[in-house]
């Protein structure tokens, strides 16, 4: 039987098949889950429905995709009607991914001291504060043994040059993922995040992982990057029952590069 037989829930944040949030729902798929996915709503006038369109590529053709449905995280009418449709379809869930970031590149590309008021707050809204107003529209349709996971960056714990503003959102996301935990423990809700080493998508291209991607294979104690599909199984780990009884975890999955304290064997290459 699969790890996911008779589990439903809801994965937010596929854009494409590079994805974090597709590498972790084929592992759930595979395992026999059921899930309804959220795409970025497309403007009014594409009526190619790009946003859409990428995302129904990777869900087409698999039997546990119940439904795709657009969402903005920064409205909470919206949240609501996506909590609304799972609720309609399946009553109660077993698991919600959170895989969702986004900050404007020309604060990305800024050192973190110039971040623009509105460009911090709209970071932080869609980057962090997501995961509350999700967890709290969600929290009356989680079954008494469920689950709730985001996707954070080593760069909310240490200071990582270049991910700058983000790098706050995600050290406010890790804190939220710690006080939802505490929220949501009496309702048999667990709340964890994945902490994942660099990989190439849609907005770790933009966060500057290509960069990230050489250090890493020289610094890691594992000496190499990490692939989707460990973060997969990782993400899908967190949200089955395998991992009850964790929570309010930050889980790095990044070839132990967080455990260093030196440049460890690029060390060798620098004498
Ligand atoms: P991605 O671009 O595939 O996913 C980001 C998702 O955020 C997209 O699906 C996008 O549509 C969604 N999004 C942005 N603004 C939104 C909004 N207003 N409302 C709803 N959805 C919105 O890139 P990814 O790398 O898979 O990112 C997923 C998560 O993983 C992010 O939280 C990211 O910070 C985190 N992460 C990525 C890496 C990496 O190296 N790629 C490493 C660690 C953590």
């Amino acid at each position: 039987m699969g790890l996911f037989e008779g589990k439903k829930g809801l994965i937010l944040g596929v854009a494409n098949d590079r994805s974090i949030a597709w590498a972790i729902a084929k592992e759930i798929l595979e395992g026999g889950g059921e899930c309804g996915f959220t795409h970025l709503p497309d403007k009014p006038d594409d009526e190619k429905k790009k946003n859409r369109r990428r995302v129904s590529k990777c869900t087409d053709g698999h039997d546990g995709v119940r439904f795709l449905t657009p969402l903005n995280v920064q409205s909470d009418e919206n949240i609501a009607e996506v909590m609304a449709l799972a609720k309609k379809e399946f009553g109660q869930i077993d698991f919600l991914l959170h895989s969702i970031a986004f900050a404007d590149m020309n604060d990305l590309g800024r050192d973190t001291i110039e971040t623009s008021r509105e460009g911090f707050k709209m970071a932080m809204d869609i980057s962090a504060f997501s995961l509350i107003a999700v967890a709290n529209a969600a929290k009356d349709i989680m079954s008494p043994k469920s689950s709730i996971a985001a996707m954070t960056y080593f760069g909310g714990e240490k200071c990582v040059p270049g991910y700058n503003v983000m790098g706050i959102c995600k050290a406010a996301l890790d804190a939220a993922v710690k006080y939802l935990a505490f929220d949501l423990g009496p309702k048999g809700v667990r709340v964890n995040a994945v902490s994942a080493g660099p990989l190439k998508t849609l907005a770790g291209v933009g966060a500057g992982v290509s960069e990230m991607l050489h250090l890493y294979e020289q610094m890691a104690p594992l000496g190499r990057n990490i692939t989707h599909q460990e973060v997969g199984k990782s993400g899908a780990f967190l949200l089955s029952d395998m991992s009850d009884g964790i929570t309010g975890e930050i889980l790095h999955v990044d070839g132990g590069y967080n455990a260093m304290g030196s440049p460890g064997r690029l060390l060798d290459k620098l004498k």
